[in-house]
């Protein structure tokens, strides 16, 4: 399928790794000029020479914390008018909320709520003035089923989705979409240290805790990132211009609920 994205341009934040890298990667496959964001240079700048290597589109890396408002700035004044916008962070750490004061919760706020609607109020009005937009907000299938040690993540997670979807129906009849990404367990670094709290807490091994994981997919394995990578890229399609202000769970099954 062509997914008539060909020359656009996207701002994937958070993508020097793991979720935020396959969606780049996705999107660069489909002929997409990608603007790359993370705080550690050197993986940044081995992720873009490998989209690079891939595909023939401009990769431009920016180094920046996408959780501050220096960053934003930085990754602003690198990408003015993206066609596209996935907004993307690493998740707030674990933990008992008993143990979380204010800066705690302020910091999960800045990261994972936000960050990602600052970046909105910089570019939807363009993509609006341009009649073509497509904003993925990369969040967790913990939103849907929430998960006590992730408490952090669940609450500002749960902010930015209601915002998003007041905002998505104000939006839609200019052909600007608004659709979060809900990950279940997939393959990341990320990944490896939810689970490591996961056996702290059982007191058991990470190995045990990891199959232990596995095991209660329904799909008997962890997500592999390209397969995120290339659902975010079919969200940001033309064809997908009738899909908007959803909440989709990509998990392998693990979800129960049939909504
Ligand atoms: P990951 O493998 O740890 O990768 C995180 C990426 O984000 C790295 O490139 C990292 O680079 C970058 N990053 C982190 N903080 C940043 C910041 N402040 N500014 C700019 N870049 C930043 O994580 P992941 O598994 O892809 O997870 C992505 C998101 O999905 C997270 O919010 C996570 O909580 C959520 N999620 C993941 C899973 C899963 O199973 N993987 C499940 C549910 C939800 P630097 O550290 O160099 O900045």
């Amino acid at each position: 399928m062509q997914l008539g994205i060909t020359g656009k341009t996207a701002l994937v934040c958070a993508s020097s790794k793991g979720l935020g890298k396959a969606c780049a990667l996705a999107l660069a496959g489909e002929g997409v000029n990608v603007v790359i964001v993370a705080r550690g240079e050197e993986a940044l700048e081995l992720t873009a020479q490998e989209i690079r290597n891939a595909t023939e589109v401009t990769v431009t890396p920016v180094c920046a914390d996408i959780t501050t408002g220096r960053g934003i700035d930085l990754v602003m004044a690198a990408c003015e008018a993206p066609d596209i916008l996935v907004t993307n962070a690493g998740g707030p750490p674990t933990g008992n909320f008993r143990d979380w004061g204010r800066e705690q919760w302020v910091a999960a706020l800045d990261a994972n709520m936000l960050s990602p609607i600052e970046l909105v109020r910089h570019l939807v009005d363009g993509m609006c003035e341009r009649q073509f937009g497509r904003i993925i907000n990369i969040t967790s299938a913990a939103l849907k089923a929430p998960v006590d040690v992730l408490g952090l993540s669940n609450g500002a997670r749960a902010g930015l989705t209601g915002f998003m979807a007041g905002l998505a129906r104000t939006v839609a009849q200019h052909n600007v979409t608004i659709n979060n990404l809900l990950p279940g367990p997939f393959e990341t670094d990320r990944l490896q240290k939810t689970v490591a709290a996961l056996a702290a807490q059982k007191n058991i091994s990470l190995d045990s805790a990891m199959q232990l994981r596995r095991a209660a997919n329904p799909s008997l394995r962890f997500g592999r990132p390209s397969e995120f990578g290339s659902l975010c890229a079919f969200l940001c399609s033309e064809q997908a211009s009738y899909i908007t202000g959803q909440n989709i769970v990509i998990d392998g099954g693990v979800y129960p609920g049939i909504f």
